[in-house]
């Protein structure tokens, strides 16, 4: 028996470790583990696949060595701006944020949004207060402080350029998703960003949107995606995948790699996701040198970052 299961990414890209970064790799693999660990537990104590999925990301949220929550990246002006989305397959019921500040687990208010409004995303200042007037945690400039994206922002600051954090040399980390299969069968899917480095004017990744960096069905599988969020948002990834399962007939497998290593390699975009079905199967393809993930069911646990 293949449920219940669960799946996390830290994000994908071009990774380079060294023998004395070995002491990172390890913080990086504990890190998926712990989040793995809390989201399996969660899953074989009856809670909702959505409930899960929440809680992992919380976990990678509040782990600074991943772009999202606490190690978010900085914008063009210096600040960090958050989106996440979460969506339960069963109910095909999402909510989603976008250019948050302040709040310290964008994904909490992100399934606020699903559970407590008839809306699917709220966005900018407006969502703030939402936050607020619904008491989330809000941390001081200082908690989204790190030394790492500093520097990656002082690099490209004036450049007029956005990276992803996790792209170009050396170690960099990403974007944080989970999605997972209760003992129902039921799926859903999570991701939560700071999005890209230096990136100006509100602009808004695939992660928040539903169907580009995050989509669940029960009928087909629920996915999280990590990459260039444009190529993803034009791709329609995590919808592509589904509908080549559900118009297509195809497993989860063959449709999560041929829209990874295929469509959307062709189109120039860079990244992965990770994905599963009804029935348990995980898959996590990337087309890029490495993307931080790992899987847990009652049989194994993997993490993985090349
Ligand atoms: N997909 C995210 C974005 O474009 C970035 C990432 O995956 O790290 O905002």
């Amino acid at each position: 028996m293949k449920l219940p299961a669960i799946a996390i990414h830290g994000g994908s890209g071009t990774i380079t470790f060294d023998a004395k970064d070995s002491k990172l790799k390890k913080q990086y693999l504990d890190a998926l583990t712990a989040a793995l660990d809390v989201g399996f537990e969660m899953l074989t104590k009856e809670h909702s696949a959505t409930e899960s999925v929440c809680k992992a990301v919380t976990i990678l949220e509040d782990c600074d060595l991943f772009n999202a929550g606490k190690g978010s990246v900085f914008t063009a002006k210096g600040q960090h701006e958050m989106d996440a989305a979460i969506m339960d397959g069963k109910t095909l019921k999402a909510g989603a944020v976008a250019g948050l500040q302040g709040v310290k687990n964008p994904v909490l208010v992100a399934y606020d949004v699903l559970q407590n409004t008839p809306f699917v995303m709220i966005a900018g200042e407006e969502a703030i207060e939402y936050a607020r007037q619904n008491d989330f945690k809000f941390e001081p400039d200082s908690y989204f402080f790190t030394q790492l994206r500093y520097d990656q922002w002082q690099e490209m600051k004036g450049g007029g350029e956005m990276t992803l954090d996790h792209s170009g040399e050396g170690v960099k980390f990403g974007t944080v998703g989970a999605v997972a299969v209760d003992t129902d069968g039921n799926v859903a899917a999570a991701t939560s960003t700071g999005g890209m480095t230096n990136k100006a004017w509100g602009r808004v990744g695939d992660s928040p949107l539903i169907g580009a960096g995050t989509y669940a069905n029960n009928s087909t599988c629920a996915i999280s995606c990590t990459g260039h969020g444009e190529h993803f948002i034009r791709g329609v990834v995590a919808h592509d995948v589904s509908c080549r399962m559900e118009y297509g007939g195809k497993t989860l497998e063959q449709a999560a790699n041929q829209v990874i290593h295929e469509t959307l390699k062709r189109a120039g975009g860079e990244g992965g996701l990770i994905a599963v079905d009804s029935s348990g199967n995980i898959c996590m393809p990337f087309n890029t040198e490495g993307m931080y993930r790992g899987m847990k069911n009652k049989t194994q646990t993997i993490t993985r970052i090349f």
